[in-house]
């Protein structure tokens, strides 16, 4: 079967999603194709024992009246349908570790960030104001996270570390390991840029949220107004072949058999991943080479617990666990002797009984390379017994590693549980197609800053390409990323002014 259509995207993950809804607004016939049963990518829910888990997105920021994904938000026609409850403002993070009964708090609102901190760090207020200050100058100095027009970017401030000004901050471990605490959002470590850890913290203390009923809701009404607006979407639609007529992508084949015929294609595919699937040919073989010798962000194990009805509370906070102060530079490098290192937890809210959590998600680092036995093993489906015996005694072992950990700080929570689930690096990569299940796209290097930069152009003139192995990761990172690969075909100008006059008015209202 054969279509035919202005714009093809491949992919629906945040990147692919909000790249179709913003061409469609624009007058184009757009199509997305989707590999998966369930649109969305890294937003995709799943369900167990009636009870809604996130794959990839936990809370989210910026998304108060006027802030920036608010407004993004706003343009892409889903923010009055979108069920956020925001989180604790005097704490939407804690920070814990081991062996210190406290828990420090990450605040929303610079101001209220400083005051909730400097009960624990009196002594360090003024350093905490000038971290504040700092996180949002290097926001300020990123023009599409504002919606400005220019393209220039203050390159200086790409190669600024986070450790090094961390180390210039202060000399209070525990206060540099609190304030980078919640690293698992980006993969931190010591190459980590200071950029990376302000665009991913800024939008929390700006102001965070979770989303009622998971990721998936931003999926369903993006997919709604990508509908309203024309489009048209195939679920289980896997982009294998892709056929070239000189430096012009043609067409797409898919493994169900459609063929897909565009003026234009967005790939929301895993930049490795589609170098692999188009042999290549849509990069000149420096650049092939470079991607190549990008590192990737850790995977991920993730453990899943449903809890027996009114048993665990329910804390509208998010807690990032350290075993040191160390740790936070360390954990993401997966020492085996000292797994997890890190872990994050999230806590899912009962509808029946709100002051009790029916669930938490615990996240925490894992390699490829501990899952590389079942390789090649491949499985999208929810019975994952089929990667065999030894697979499951695995994710066991690491699920009771895992609850362990988790007794050190909630002595009582194995009396809680219902039941148990996990996902591990080979879950990331078989949903989203990632080379080695990598969370976020590639790792950031403050002293290779420009090489992680990749322009939504490729060689191929009618083939752009977004999603988070193209600048920032995150659901922020993508949308704006989006914006990028989409003002290559409409223009800079053209878009942002239709995206703030568009705002403006509809404020107005
Ligand atoms: C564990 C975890 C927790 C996270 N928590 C948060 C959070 O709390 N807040 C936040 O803002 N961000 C969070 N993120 C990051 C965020 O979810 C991602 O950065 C973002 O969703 C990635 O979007 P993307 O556009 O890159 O698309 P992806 O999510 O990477 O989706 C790509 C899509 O392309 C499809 N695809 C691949 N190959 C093909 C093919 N050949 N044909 C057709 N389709 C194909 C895939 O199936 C997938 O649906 C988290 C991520 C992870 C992994």
């Amino acid at each position: 079967m054969e279509f035919h259509h202005d714009i093809l995207i491949i992919g629906s993950g945040m990147g692919g999603l909000v790249s179709a809804v913003i061409l469609a607004k624009e007058g184009f016939d757009v199509c997305l194709i989707e590999k998966n049963r369930q649109f969305g990518g890294n937003l995709q829910t799943f369900s167990r024992d009636k009870t809604i888990f996130d794959t990839g997105v936990h809370y989210l920021g910026g998304l108060e009246k006027g802030q920036n994904l608010y407004l993004f938000f706003k343009y892409l026609e889903i923010i009055n349908d979108l069920p956020l409850s925001k989180m604790n403002e005097n704490a939407f993070d804690y920070i814990t570790f081991d062996n210190d009964e406290k828990k420090y708090p990450h605040a929303q609102e610079h101001d209220n960030f400083v005051k909730q901190l400097s009960k624990f760090f009196p002594e360090e207020k003024a350093n905490l104001q000038a971290y504040c200050k700092k996180l949002q100058e290097i926001c300020d100095d990123f023009p599409l996270y504002n919606l400005e027009e220019k393209e220039v970017y203050n390159t200086d401030i790409l190669s600024l570390n986070l450790k090094d000004y961390l180390d210039n901050l202060t000399d209070n471990e525990k206060l540099k390991s609190v304030l980078a605490g919640s690293s698992l959002l980006y993969g931190g470590n010591e190459k980590t840029p200071l950029y990376v850890h302000a665009l991913s913290v800024n939008s929390y203390i700006q102001s965070a949220w979770r989303i009622v009923k998971g990721g998936s809701q931003i999926t369903k009404l993006l997919i709604k107004k990508l509908r309203k607006y024309g489009g048209t979407i195939h679920k289980k639609t896997e982009a294998i072949d892709f056929n070239f007529e000189g430096n012009t992508l043609k067409s797409v084949k898919a493994k169900n058999g459609k063929t897909f015929y565009a003026n234009k294609f967005i790939s929301n595919i895993d930049l490795k991943t589609m170098i692999n699937l188009t042999q290549g040919k849509i990069y000149k073989k420096s650049f092939q080479s470079r991607v190549n010798s990008l590192d990737l962000t850790p995977s991920s194990f993730s453990l899943y617990l449903v809890f027996k009805p009114k048993t665990f509370p329910y804390l509208n906070y998010n807690i990032y666990h350290l075993k040191e102060e160390n740790s936070v530079w360390t954990a993401s490098s997966c020492d085996s002797k000292k797994w997890p290192e890190a872990y994050m937890i999230s806590f899912g809210q009962s509808k029946e009984n709100q002051q009790f959590a029916d669930s938490i998600s615990v996240m925490t680092y894992m390699n490829f390379e501990s899952v590389k036995e079942w390789e090649n093993t491949f499985n999208t489906e929810i019975d994952e017994n089929d990667r065999g015996k030894s697979y499951q005694k695995f994710k066991e072992k690491h699920i009771e590693i895992l609850l362990k950990e988790l007794e050190k700080k909630f002595p009582k929570i194995r009396s809680c549980i219902q039941s148990v689930y996990a996902s591990t690096p080979l879950s990331y990569r078989d949903y989203i197609y990632t080379t080695k299940g990598n969370m976020y796209g590639f790792q950031k290097d403050s002293d290779y800053a420009l090489k992680t930069f990749i322009s939504p152009k490729t060689k191929t003139s009618n083939l752009f390409v977004t999603g988070q192995s193209v600048n920032m990761h995150g659901i922020m990172g993508t949308t704006i990323g989006a914006i990028n690969t989409c003002s290559r075909i409409l223009g800079r100008k053209h878009l942002i002014s239709k995206i703030k006059n568009e705002v403006n008015a509809n404020e107005k209202l």
